[in-house]
């Protein structure tokens, strides 16, 4: 079939997108616009506070996308979506013209949740929450930290990217910290009042880094009532809605989100912040030749990681080419697996598969997913091995 698509955002959902459709119709003319060169997973860059990784083994180019699945690469930004016109002002000022769309670019940060905490602010007390040059110098920051020093952790409200990503970062800071600083400590500051895996986690900080007791290395705190709501950066402390203050020697604030900019300034997301789409086809709900996934998408009760932006990718390009076709769009089932390490030798799991119910709502299919547990994933170590496994299939599977 002919038919242009143009798919923006060259993360996981895009890739996978783009992969996907050329491997399905060679008919098609699709086209991925994307800024940068080389992608860095965020999937992998906690390990890079244990020292496990580093950034060049976390990149991708796009190279095998072009060259075996025939996409064009376009290396720009979108500037404005025409959604009359059906058409994308790039930042070049180039134009382009499309009969469906998929949006995939990811997250913006509230820069409005923590008065103080600002972009500029940010290259100093680094999120980290993008993989790239923050997450080493937040690498930096907790390497060469003082003995005995403090590691604050202000973890972002619901719903955010990576809902288990604060806690591993949590463990894998922790595991450098028990070799090199053993009397450091790590404070995780939370607005919620518990956390992804939260048993499984509390349960390996226990056994490996002396969780619950006086000189443990992770405390967490959940500040649901009293959450942090500004950082002075001189005096390096966090203050919360009621004066608490909390000050650190490192500090890693992790904003609360939104999709990103382009499909806000669009006019795509709801009152929440998040592009609501039709499960099914992932078109969005305010325009029907756009379709949105990844974590700019509220796909919920799926989370925001890149093994579910992989999946929607997948369902959404076959809806795209049914769309086309005017053929009857296939009826998918969603997959999502996060693996955590809390040593370089312990890992944890959860599953989930997605589905549609009888009113078309996303849900979880009851018995078919789960956590780590002794009986179905084996031991913490073979599912420490399977982490990195599926980080590489992950990757594979998405950028070819
Ligand atoms: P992204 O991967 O953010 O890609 C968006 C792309 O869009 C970017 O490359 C950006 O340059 C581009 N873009 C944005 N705006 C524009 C524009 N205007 N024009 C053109 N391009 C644009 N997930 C897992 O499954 N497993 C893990 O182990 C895991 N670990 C994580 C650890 C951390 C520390 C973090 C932060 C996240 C982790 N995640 C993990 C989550 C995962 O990174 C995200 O869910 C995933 O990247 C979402 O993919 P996406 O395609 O929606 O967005």
């Amino acid at each position: 079939t002919g038919g242009r698509v143009v798919v923006v955002g060259g993360g996981f959902g895009g890739a996978t997108a783009a992969k996907t459709l050329g491997s399905l119709d060679a008919g098609l003319n699709i086209t991925l616009v994307e800024p940068k060169a080389r992608y860095i997973t965020c999937p992998g860059s906690n390990w890079l506070f244990a020292g496990l990784t580093d950034l060049l083994r976390l990149s991708v180019d796009y190279r095998t996308l072009t060259e075996y699945y025939g996409i064009d690469l376009v290396t720009d930004s979108v500037e404005s979506i025409e959604r009359e016109r059906r058409q994308l002002r790039l930042t070049s000022g180039r134009m382009l013209a499309y009969d469906r769309l998929i949006l995939s670019p990811g997250i913006a940060f509230n820069w409005d949740s923590i008065a103080g905490y600002t972009p500029e602010v940010a290259e100093l007390f680094p999120h980290a929450w993008q993989a790239g040059p923050q997450t080493v110098l937040l690498a930096r920051q907790l390497h060469a930290m003082r003995r005995g020093g403090v590691v604050l952790i202000v973890a972002p409200p619901d719903p955010y990217r990576c809902p288990p990503g604060p806690y591993e970062r949590a463990s894998m800071m922790a595991c450098w910290l028990s070799r090199h600083n053993p009397r450091g400590k790590i404070i995780i500051l939370d607005p919620k009042r518990g956390f992804s895996k939260q048993a499984l986690f509390e349960a390996g900080w226990r056994r490996h880094y002396r969780y619950g007791e006086a000189d443990g290395l992770i405390e967490w705190h959940s500040l649901a009532d009293n959450p942090i709501t500004q950082l002075d950066a001189q005096g390096r402390t966090v203050i919360s809605d009621f004066g608490d203050r909390f000050s650190g020697d490192v500090i890693n604030i992790i904003p609360a989100q939104t999709a990103a900019t382009l499909a806000v300034a669009a006019g795509l997301t709801d009152a929440g912040g998040w592009c609501p789409v039709e499960p099914k086809t992932s078109r969005s709900l305010f325009d029907e030749f756009i379709h949105v996934i990844g974590d700019a998408a509220h796909f919920s009760p799926m989370p925001k990681s890149a093994f579910a932006a992989n999946s929607e990718a997948k369902a959404c390009a076959m809806a795209v080419i049914g769309l086309l076709r005017e053929v009857e769009v296939p009826t998918p089932s969603w997959l999502n697996v996060c693996y955590s390490l809390i040593t370089p030798e312990h890992g944890i799991s959860v599953a989930g598969v997605y589905a549609l119910d009888a009113a078309q709502s996303l849900v979880a299919v009851a018995g078919a997913g789960g956590l780590s547990s002794p009986a179905i994933s084996g031991s913490a170590e073979l599912e420490a091995g399977y982490a990195r496994s599926v980080y590489r299939n992950l990757l594979k599977d998405s950028f070819g």
